[in-house]
């Protein structure tokens, strides 16, 4: 590696995420407390409002909480795309379900909905999209078809933040339960971290229950409320998946600033798309027009045409210190998924073909303009 490489992603934490999080040590309240209901608060605000926020200590806790909430359990199917990070599905299987994966469209790498349409069976209990990279999926179609089907939706909006869809914020769209990430590559970062957000209250409740223990509220109202300190019931088995005050006092401080990250990462987005232009790629679709796209990530995909395969780019890529990803194998690639369901990839053949020509190459909101320039310099160098 070189001395300057520059990764593919890198968390954007300044003075202001670090002084919160010490002033959060110095109150000496360091679990679940007050900085927490602040994050969900201002979270809340954020996409709009007329919402309840859960914080999490994972967008994989908060994916794990929304099912749990809404009853998926042993014997039941949950649909979503092959194209994900294993949490999306492992949580369906933490509940005893099964997940169905289907294939993408070819040109956003979305979940495609009429392959969910075919993927409909009497167990079917929910559909999981995911807005890959941080462009919306096809919401109306894909609600009018859980509408259709009495089916639950929750999305995994862990690159989605923010993201609209025909103008609304991904988070107030007619689902379920959506959940976001802070995982430390994410749009924002509280080290690790998640929010599930929901309009429908006995959901927030059971998550919040759920959250901590099973037990029916949480040790910050415990030592706040008027009630004796040491009473508390247990309602359920639950689990421990309740975020610190010190991962809110940063995510406060992160959000404060999502809206100069937005900017960035659009304007670095954009200056890929003019510059990559007549290289044998695919560049990554963009929002359909007046709509957000969150650029979590910019995937770019070789054509046929370019001389270099995949692995020979990520090789050169590194070799000129540039880092990259991708996103992802995709689930039936991966041993566990693909022998206890049987899959094939002739199965996803969108997916397939998009993991094989596909990488992630840098997009951060600390990159500078100098950074983008060796990349599109490299990738003119490579595939010109
Ligand atoms: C990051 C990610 C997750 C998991 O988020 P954690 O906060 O790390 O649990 C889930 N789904 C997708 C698509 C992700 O990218």
């Amino acid at each position: 590696m070189t001395k300057n490489f520059l990764p593919f992603a890198k968390p954007d934490i300044g003075p202001a995420e670090i002084e919160a999080a010490n002033a959060t040590m110095r109150t000496g309240w360091l679990s679940t407390g007050p900085k927490t209901k602040e994050f969900e608060q201002q979270f809340v605000r954020y996409l709009g409002g007329e919402l309840e926020g859960v914080a999490v200590n994972s967008a994989t806790a908060g994916l794990h909480l929304a099912l749990e909430a809404l009853g998926v359990g042993p014997g039941d199917e949950v649909i979503t795309t092959t194209l994900t990070f294993t949490a999306t599905a492992e949580v369906v299987r933490y509940l005893g379900a099964d997940p169905v994966l289907v294939d993408v469209d070819p040109v956003t790498l979305n979940i495609d909905p009429e392959r969910i349409r075919a993927a409909i069976t009497p167990r079917t209990k929910a559909i999981m999209p995911v807005h890959y990279g941080g462009l919306a999926c096809d919401m109306d179609t894909i609600l009018a078809i859980a509408r259709e089907h009495g089916l639950k939706v929750v999305e995994d909006a862990a690159h989605a933040l923010p993201t609209t869809w025909k103008g609304q914020m991904v988070g107030q769209l007619q689902s379920d339960v959506t959940v976001f990430s802070f995982y430390a590559n994410k749009t924002i970062t509280t080290g690790e971290g998640g929010m599930a957000v929901t309009r429908n209250p006995e959901v927030a409740k059971r998550m919040r229950v759920m959250r901590l223990h099973g037990i029916d509220r949480d040790a910050f109202d415990r030592f706040t409320s008027k009630a004796p300190a040491w009473h508390y019931e247990v309602v359920a088995p639950g689990f421990k998946y309740n975020m610190t005050d010190i991962a809110a006092a940063i995510g406060v401080e992160q959000l404060a600033r999502l809206p100069g990250f937005v900017q960035r990462r659009q304007y670095l987005a954009e200056r890929y798309s003019q510059q990559l232009t007549g290289l044998p790629l695919v560049l990554p679709a963009n929002a359909p027009a007046g709509d957000i796209h969150a650029w979590h990530l910019y995937v770019i995909r070789l054509t046929a045409e370019a001389r270099l395969n995949r692995d020979q780019v990520i090789q050169a890529l590194s070799d000129r210190g540039i880092g990259t990803s991708v996103h992802y194998a995709p689930l039936h690639r991966h041993p566990y998924w693909r022998d206890r369901y049987q899959l094939s990839p002739e199965m996803f053949p969108h997916a397939d073909a998009a993991y094989q020509s596909m990488m992630s190459i840098p997009l951060f909101t600390a990159m500078a303009d100098d950074d983008q320039d060796r990349v599109i310099a490299a990738l003119h160098e490579l595939l010109g």
